[in-house]
């Protein structure tokens, strides 16, 4: 909405009267704000904390543009906030927890279509075809900023709209390849920035701006195609970043510092996070954005329906054990969000404690699908911050001595291909090593592969029992058998 509004504003640049002081300090406490906002969410304990700072600051950056005295006419402003605020706030308040990564997605693309709208406008307003040269102020700076931002916005639009489209199955989650496809798009990327620096040396070359948009919108369809629908949440912070660098260059064509500001911390924290969700991945950034990860490859895939069978243990036994174990750790995974059963699990770990057991949780920094996707639904559940072991080395070491250790929707985060296969996708990832401990359990629905598609060993290893159904359901069982035991003493 902010890109919208601003799109109204000229330059700011005018002789600074009272009005525009207030714009400029409002801008000012909006920064910090934002700056605050990041700083908080670094804490989860004050992450609620950070996303209202931010709120705020977002605030402070609206009511300064409204206030801004180059504004004409406030009526497309109402318009635009009404079909905004009618269309966010359902969408906001309806959407579940798992389906944030394509949430945000969504909203990333109408940001970006709001900075190439503005870059367009901007560019149009400077320079119409046809027109007697070009209006005083489209430097070959100004240019630069412009065509960076129609860039970067346009390759955001299209690429957030199918990392939407991947993330919600509307297409495929499965790369799309092609032979000759990563030289295409970087051929097609040299000939965008070519058209850039066109642009900076001539200002006037309409033409070179507009197929620069045209190749953007069509950069941001292809490369995203080959990108696994797994890998969409890397993408979409990746395009988060792009979204603010598009916005930073729109700050620096119209002259907005709180645009500069905000666009730059998109830019870097957005790129920052990509970087770190790779990394936890044990994936190389390159491996990410061009390995076409997610199409199952042909070692793991024969294994997968290979007829080995898992043993199984029913919630009466299960509870039995649970109720005298004097150490367990939990390892909850992206079905644990599915099934959003961390209530109950909650409920659970209380009941064991209060058996004289010992919970810890071991929340590996990709588990479930966006970066602490776990984190926030424990939180969410009340269950405190000193009992999540975070570090997978330390985790492994409570495993280790642990009576039992019970899996909730978790399949890849636990498989030990990463350590003992080769050949695995997951090879290499630091992964958490149940079966150390004295007993595992594995809750999950049915014979469903994780992300990466591949069989997983430990459910067929010695220690390990299954508890098939949906994570709520099986917890649900276990607590309502514990208290049963309890009753009957
Ligand atoms: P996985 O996706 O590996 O496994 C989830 C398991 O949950 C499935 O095997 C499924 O089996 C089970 N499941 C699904 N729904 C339910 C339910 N309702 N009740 C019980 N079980 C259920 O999840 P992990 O958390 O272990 O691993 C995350 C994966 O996502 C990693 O590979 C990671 O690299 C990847 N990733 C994570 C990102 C992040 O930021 N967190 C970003 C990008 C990728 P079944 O169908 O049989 O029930």
């Amino acid at each position: 909405m902010t890109y919208g509004l601003l799109a109204l504003v000229a330059d700011s640049s005018a002789a600074m009267g009272a009005q525009d002081l207030f714009v400029q300090g409002s801008y000012l406490v909006a920064s910090i704000l934002f700056i605050l906002g990041l700083r908080s969410l670094t804490r989860p304990a004050d992450a609620r904390l950070g996303m209202q700072q931010a709120a705020l600051g977002m605030l402070f950056a609206v009511v300064g543009t409204l206030l801004n005295h180059e504004i004409i006419t406030y009526q497309w402003i109402i318009i635009g906030l009404v079909i905004g605020a009618a269309a966010g706030y359902p969408m906001a308040m309806k959407i579940e927890m798992t389906a944030m990564p394509q949430f945000i997605a969504f909203s990333h693309a109408f940001g970006a279509i709001a900075a190439t709208l503005v870059g367009i406008v901007e560019y149009r307003h400077a320079y119409a075809p046809g027109a007697e040269g070009l209006t005083p102020g489209l430097t070959g700076g100004t240019a630069a900023a412009l065509g960076f931002e129609v860039l970067f916005g346009a390759l955001t639009v299209t690429g957030s709209f199918m990392a939407f489209g991947k993330l919600q199955e509307l297409i495929t989650g499965r790369p799309i390849t092609f032979r000759g496809q990563n030289a295409l798009n970087l051929l097609l990327m040299a000939v965008a920035f070519g058209c850039l620096t066109m642009l900076v040396l001539h200002p006037e070359t309409a033409w070179a701006f507009y197929a620069m948009v045209g190749l953007a919108l069509f950069l941001g369809v292809s490369m995203v195609l080959p990108i696994g629908g797994g890998d969409m949440p890397v993408v979409v912070s990746l395009l988060n970043s792009y979204a603010g660098l598009a916005a930073a260059a729109t700050g620096f064509a119209i002259g907005n510092n709180v645009l500069i500001i905000a666009g730059a911390l998109e830019g870097a924290g957005g790129f920052i996070l990509s970087m770190m969700m790779s990394k936890a991945m044990n994936r190389s950034f390159g491996n990410v954005i061009f390995g076409a990860f997610g199409a199952t490859p042909a070692s793991s895939a024969k294994k997968v329906g290979e007829a080995r069978e898992s043993k199984t243990i029913t919630p009466e036994d299960a509870a039995l054990q649970l109720a005298y174990a004097g150490s367990v750790v939990i390892i909850p995974g992206y079905g644990m969000a599915v099934a959003q059963a961390q209530h109950v699990c909650r409920e659970l770990h209380e009941l064991i404690q209060k058996q004289g057991g010992d919970v810890k949780y071991a929340i590996h920094p990709v588990a479930g699908r966006m970066p602490g996707h776990l984190n926030v639904i424990l939180s969410e559940a009340g269950i405190d911050y000193g009992a999540l072991l975070t570090d997978v080395d330390d985790a492994n070491r409570v495993l280790n001595t642990a009576d039992i250790a019970v899996i909730i929707g978790a399949n890849d985060i636990v498989n030990p291909d990463a350590e003992d296969d080769k050949g695995s996708p997951l090879y290499g990832m630091p992964i958490f090593r149940p079966w150390t401990a004295r007993t595992v359990y594995v809750i999950k629905r049915g014979k469903g592969t994780g992300f990466s598609g591949v069989e997983n060993p430990l459910f067929f290893k010695d220690n390990t029992l299954m508890l098939y159904g949906d994570a709520k359901g099986v917890l649900g069982n276990l607590i309502k058998e514990i208290k049963a035991l309890d009753e009957g003493h």
